[in-house]
């Protein structure tokens, strides 16, 4: 069998252009790192046309150096991209910096001396190798979600590539006879093109797998949680809060749920606007998610009624809760919202093992209705009596 590698980067090309014109058409509307994704295998696929079409013109010409420029930025360019993606789809904010500067600096480093073939060559290679080492580090460190096995995927493809991209580099750079050019019938040239081929499959199952994992994450994400509050949504709320009764029953501790009631909301719609009412809704939702306790549970009821789970909690913990958010929603809603913000709320505890998710919160439905009725802005406890905080 014959191989040479002028082919071999060939097909190489061809299976990145069609993967840049072929994975926007099949996935269709997609969220950002999807994007970011989509864009980097689009700059990587231009970037070796150019690479290519740099080796059909005079060597050393005007040609081949804007060619060969434009190709390492769009690879440096795309490596990038690609960092952003992989950041995104392990729940991280970018943190892009290095390899953007390096696929700022390298093309410029690289158009500047072109005509020193060590130099560009290792400071080409050496570059990419570098932020390749960036992108296998951010993989590398634990996701903040939930991620598949792509991310090895990546890493092993990626190790590859930096293997025989620094050995292509070194050996431009410091043994420049025994490697003429990278079309030149060299093993590390047959390594890098073998090797291209298959990280540029591999790559793009990583794509998609890690596609997938995140449109599953983000369907989970829109069943459980309220979009304009960013809560639970009643029905994840009420499964929740049912295995946490379960646990609290099996282990005997303590249980309070709380219903909590906007006062005179239909106002602030009419006054304020809706947009505002929306703003207020979404301003107590974080109230509360910033008031209670690692695992207590907030969700939206319906409308303006919030319901929260309170685990290993007694009255006492409850008006300590209760303490907190009126506090701050004295010192801050104002300040943020424009307008004041005042709720009614009523607490049930567990009051036996027999008690039920359902009966506690009809027992708080009742009492947050008697809140209302002596004057609003008041929480009652079990007892009806009302918290001192209020
Ligand atoms: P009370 O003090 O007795 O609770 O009076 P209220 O005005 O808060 O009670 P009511 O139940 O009459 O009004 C609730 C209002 O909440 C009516 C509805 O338009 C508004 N609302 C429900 N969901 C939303 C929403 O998602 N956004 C906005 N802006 N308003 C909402
Ligand atoms: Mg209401
Ligand atoms: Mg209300």
């Amino acid at each position: 069998m014959h191989l040479d590698i002028a082919s071999l980067l060939f097909a190489m090309t061809v299976c990145m252009v069609t993967m840049a014109v072929a994975l926007p058409a099949v996935m269709g509307e997609v969220n950002a790192p999807a994007r970011c994704a989509q864009a980097g295998v689009v700059l990587q696929g231009i970037a070796w046309a150019l690479l290519l079409a740099s080796g059909l013109v005079a060597s050393g010409s005007i040609a081949d150096r804007a060619l060969s420029t434009l190709a390492m930025a769009g690879i440096a360019g795309g490596l990038a991209l690609n960092a952003a993606a992989f950041d995104l789809w392990c729940g991280r904010t970018p943190q892009i910096r290095i390899p953007v500067l390096i696929a700022v600096v390298m093309p410029i480093g690289y158009a500047l001396g072109f005509s020193s073939y060590p130099f560009r060559v290792g400071w080409a290679n050496g570059l990419l190798t570098l932020q390749m080492a960036f992108l296998v580090a951010s993989l590398w460190r634990k996701p903040a979600v939930a991620v598949g096995r792509w991310r090895w995927l990546l890493v092993i493809s990626l190790l590859a590539q930096m293997t025989v991209t620094l050995w292509r580099g070194a050996l431009g750079a410091f043994f420049t006879e025994s490697y003429p050019t990278f079309l030149a019938p060299h093993p590390v040239n047959y390594a890098f093109a073998i090797i291209a081929n298959a990280t540029t499959v591999l790559s793009l199952m990583a794509v998609l797998l890690a596609h997938r994992d995140d449109a599953a994450r983000e369907l989970e994400r829109f069943a459980t949680i309220d979009s304009l509050t960013g809560v639970l949504n009643r029905r994840a709320w009420m499964s929740l809060a049912g295995t946490e009764m379960a646990m609290s029953v099996r282990y005997g501790h303590p249980v309070a749920v709380l219903m909590i009631d906007l006062d005179h909301f239909k106002q602030i719609n009419d006054t304020q606007g809706h947009d505002a009412g929306d703003r207020a809704l979404a301003f107590i939702a974080r109230a509360l998610q910033a008031a209670v306790r690692p695992g207590d549970l907030v969700g939206r009821y319906g409308g303006e009624e919030f319901c929260v789970l309170m685990t290993h909690a007694d009255n006492a913990a409850a008006s300590a809760f209760d303490v907190r958010m009126r506090t701050y929603l004295t010192e801050v809603a104002e300040r943020e919202l424009g307008f004041p913000l005042a709720y009614s709320a009523g607490i049930a505890m567990r009051t036996s093992p027999d008690d039920t998710l359902a009966a506690m919160l009809k027992r708080a439905d009742a009492t947050l209705y008697s809140a209302k009725e002596q004057g609003r802005a008041r929480t009652l406890d079990a007892q009806g009596l009302r918290l001192r905080s209020a």
